[in-house]
């Protein structure tokens, strides 16, 4: 049998998010990144548009979030949550606290954005049924949503784009309302939310908690709505005896302009995750945040305790890069630094609409999205992007960006600039 070069390895062996394992995507292999730039094997260099997905908020290879893992390598890399603390644990949550909505006051630290989603399910009914509330064990969220891959975070994706139909009867049932229409930027239209109070009016005492993506829904569609959304539902959860729970994983740590998207709003939930750009995207790490109500309610519960405990939860070396990273953030000034991004993204994007194919243009912080008319051909695209000296993961009819913080005005240019021309290319292909 001969020999399998790492590349035909990898075709063969392993597994990469959302791939056929018969007819896989190719990948290109990394042989470092530092700052806003991966470099691969053979030496090309990359300009990061996609910030591993959300995470790499400061970039690659940081000099302070390194020594922060240096540091804490050295006392130790982790040590079981139960039964011992840690100050890893304990500063990342006293900076969570300053940083996260007033009303929220209890943290728990789970290991990657889904578990913290399956968490606040968790929560929601807990604290229905520590009540002898046993009908409320369902969940109601918008379409288009996105939520993560776990059983039960994946039931409160988006049914169509999340493939609900491949799982069939064994995944929950859940209620769906249209997502919402009116844009970040338009004039409110009430018509929005009627939807949502017809559905809470019909089936709130089966529904335990709402759960929606303040502002941005991420994977499902990369839609930016009206922050008087999340008023009206707020309005209508507590009508109806509903908690609120914000999934702030993509959206966290300043990336659509405020530090956490409820802001936009200044609307608290009951329960809010938080992940990603946690530990500037160093290490999996999350977290569900609620308040003392909801705490002290399932605790008072027949259980007697929050059914939850990750074996890696509040691992000390994820914690102790969080701390840095946050600390990091909030030291800068980072909300100019946010607007510098999204002031170019805006600029060099925007004149992509005219083009007849192109749907739709929007930008929110350093969020871009060029959505088309047509599904785009990942593969080909991808090649194209790193063609040209740019990392852009396209899916469905998106083509975003999200890049670093730390990326230059130099290497936006570049970055957009390519951008720009790999969609005008499009035209020939269509015509
Ligand atoms: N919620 C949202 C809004 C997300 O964007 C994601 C990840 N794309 C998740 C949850 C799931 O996080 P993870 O991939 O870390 O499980």
């Amino acid at each position: 049998m001969t020999e399998l070069n790492d590349q035909q390895f990898d075709l063969e062996h392993l597994w990469h998010p959302y791939t056929s394992m018969t007819n896989p995507l190719p990948t290109f292999k990394v042989k470092k990144a530092y700052g806003a730039t991966i470099e691969l094997e053979d030496g090309r260099q990359l300009i990061d548009g996609m910030a591993s997905w959300w995470c790499a908020i400061h970039g690659y290879n940081h000099p302070e979030l390194n020594q922060a893992v240096i540091n804490q390598l050295q006392n130790m890399s982790h040590i079981m949550f139960g039964g011992f603390t840690h100050d890893p644990a304990i500063q990342l949550g006293k900076l969570l606290l300053e940083i996260t909505p007033p009303s929220l006051d209890k943290i728990f630290y789970a290991d990657s954005g889904s578990v913290a989603v399956e968490v606040a399910l968790k929560m929601a009914v807990q604290y229905w049924s520590s009540q002898g509330n046993i009908q409320k064990t369902n969940f109601v969220t918008p379409r288009s949503g996105y939520h993560g891959d776990t059983w039960n975070a994946m039931s409160v994706c988006d049914p169509v784009t999340g493939m609900h139909q491949i799982f069939g009867s064994s995944l929950p049932n859940r209620i769906f309302v249209p997502a919402p229409q009116v844009g970040f930027y338009d004039q409110w239209d009430q018509s929005d939310i009627l939807e949502l109070e017809k559905t809470l009016t019909e089936h709130h005492a089966t529904i335990a908690a709402l759960i929606l993506e303040p502002i941005v829904q991420g994977a499902g569609g990369m839609r930016f709505y009206h922050p008087e959304y999340l008023h009206q539902a707020k309005l209508l959860c507590e009508k109806y005896n509903i908690l609120l729970i914000f999934d702030e994983i993509a959206t966290g740590f300043g990336r659509t302009g405020k530090l956490f998207a409820w802001e936009h709003a200044q609307v608290e939930p009951d329960i809010m995750c938080i992940g990603k750009g946690l530990t500037g995207g160093y290490m999996t790490l999350s977290a569900t945040l609620t308040t003392k109500h909801v705490a002290e309610t399932i605790s008072r519960g027949e259980a007697g305790v929050f059914m939850h405990g990750p074996t890696f939860m509040a691992n000390p070396l994820a914690c102790a890069v969080a701390v840095r990273s946050i600390q990091l953030l909030t030291s800068q000034d980072w909300q100019s630094n946010i607007l510098r991004i999204e002031q170019h993204l805006r600029q060099v994007l925007t004149p992509l609409q005219t083009l007849e194919y192109v749907q739709d243009v929007r930008v929110l912080g350093a969020i871009g999205v060029v959505e088309l008319s047509f599904n785009v051909d990942m593969k080909t695209l991808q090649q194209e992007f790193v063609k040209r000296g740019i990392w852009i993961r396209p899916f469905g009819k998106l083509v975003y960006v999200m890049p670093p913080y730390v990326i230059s005005e130099q290497q936006l240019k570049i970055l957009l600039e390519q951008l720009v021309n790999v969609v005008k290319g499009m035209q020939e292909h269509i015509a």
